[in-house]
């Protein structure tokens, strides 16, 4: 678990403000739901033999009613409960999109951490493969929108229920002449959960599995026909994709499309953004059926994505700052600061250290004029002040240029101040 620091966390702010502007323009609505549910939501929606539910979460008991409870290690579930509770669905479908941490009890690696964040669209109440394509389109536009490259959409399509049973008994029937080259967690949910096995991270097991029963060959007329609508789509906006036949993805929720972002340059931690479609999830967690797709991207292997391929955001910086050689100047100059901010200015006040006497030497304010990066100082001196008068000081030009300007008038001033101006 991560503490995230200035100046580190401008990366994620800087991140978040693309997310909302993006779904903005795609017209996904925000949702917040809590960060801790009740165990039994996460055991019923992401299916009893995943990693999440086997060895992930983070449960303890309500100490009042002893209720089971878990902080949330995805957050699709609490939305579906959400939505469900809420009858979000009863005038049509809807579109949401979410920011927040997860927690999963994973051992930590790069990429990989115990509280960490996704961001997640979903699209909810709408049964077509363009919401599929929609949705992918959206990350797509995000990736632009960052200035990541190096990304492969990787798609696949885990059909419908009867599909995938049928392709269930064929694959235990493989896998079971296979046995001696399975490892124990393979072995142990080869009848639980045999789709799963296709997931493996296991070296040894690649051969086997690369070579097991295919679930694409067991789909019907419309699965396929729902994953043809998804790549014409795909194809038609110029965004290449590879079907990829063993992406199964860690939770038993998903049917039809499922797809994964993925990237070389994280080892092995590549994923960066995976989803897909859920038409039974709302129904399996108790609420009224309603089909459904969305994705979630790790923020982490995000950011850490673009600081490997050299992105650099811009810093964030005050516009001003604020020189005070006596503290009798405070009130008035606090004042001016004041008027200054609801200007639209950004004002940083020196602080009177904990060190020393008084707010400081000049020379001391100015090195951290410097160092804040602002473009203006404003010096509220003695002799400037009792004229009504405020001093300011050009930091970033080099020119050392003075201006002097009236109290009473920071409104005629105040954008000559800001970077935008
Ligand atoms: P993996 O196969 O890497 O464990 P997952 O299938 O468990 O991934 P999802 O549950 O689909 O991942 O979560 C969506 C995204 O969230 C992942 O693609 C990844 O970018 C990010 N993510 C998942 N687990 C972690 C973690 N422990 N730390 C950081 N990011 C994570
Ligand atoms: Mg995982």
């Amino acid at each position: 678990m991560n503490d995230i620091l200035p100046p580190d966390s401008a990366r994620w702010e800087w991140l978040e403000s693309k997310v909302r502007s993006l779904m903005e323009r795609y017209a996904y609505r925000n949702i917040r739901t809590p960060i801790v549910e009740p165990t039994s939501l996460f055991v019923r929606g992401l299916g009893e033999v995943t990693d999440i539910v086997e060895k992930e979460m983070y449960s303890f008991e309500d100490r009042l009613n002893g209720e089971q409870l878990t902080l949330r290690p995805e957050a699709t579930a609490g939305v579906v409960r959400a939505v469900a509770e809420h009858s979000m669905l009863y005038d049509g479908g809807k579109r949401l999109y979410y920011m927040g941490p997860m927690f999963r009890h994973e051992r930590p690696q790069r990429g990989r951490y115990r509280q960490f964040h996704q961001i997640g669209a979903e699209a909810l109440g709408f049964p077509g493969g363009e919401l599929d394509a929609e949705l992918i389109l959206l990350a797509n536009a995000l990736w632009k929108e960052l200035g990541l490259h190096n990304v492969r959409l990787e798609i696949n399509s885990l059909g419908q229920p009867d599909e995938r049973k049928a392709h269930r008994a064929a694959l235990i029937a493989y896998l079971e002449r296979h046995v001696d080259a399975l490892d124990d967690e393979a072995r142990r949910r080869l009848h639980s959960n045999p789709l799963r096995i296709l997931d493996t991270k296991n070296p040894a097991m690649q051969q086997i599995v690369e070579a097991a029963p295919r679930l694409i060959d067991f789909l019907g007329e419309a699965s396929l026909q729902h994953f043809n609508v998804v790549k014409a789509i795909l194809d038609a906006n110029g965004v290449s994709w590879r079907v990829n036949p063993r992406l199964v993805r860690g939770m038993d929720y998903y049917n039809l499309t499922v797809f994964e972002f993925v990237t070389d340059q994280l080892g092995s931690q590549g994923t960066i953004c995976g989803g897909g479609r859920y038409d039974y999830l709302i129904e399996q967690i108790g609420g009224k059926a309603a089909p459904a797709v969305g994705w979630a991207l790790g923020v982490e292997r995000v950011l850490e994505l673009l600081k490997e391929q050299g992105s650099a955001i811009p810093p964030v910086t005050p516009d001003v700052y604020a020189v005070i050689p006596d503290a009798a100047a405070l009130p008035v100059a606090i004042a001016t600061l004041e008027r200054l901010r609801a200007h639209g200015v950004s004002v940083q006040m020196h602080g009177a250290p904990a060190s020393g006497e008084g707010m400081g030497s000049m020379k001391s304010q100015f090195k951290k004029a410097d160092a804040s990066g602002a473009r203006h100082a404003l010096v509220f001196g003695s002799d400037e002040l009792a004229r009504g008068m405020v001093l300011c000081k050009s930091l970033r030009d080099g020119s050392g240029a003075q201006t002097e300007h009236c109290l009473d008038s920071v409104s005629e001033w105040a954008s000559t101040l800001q970077f935008s101006s």
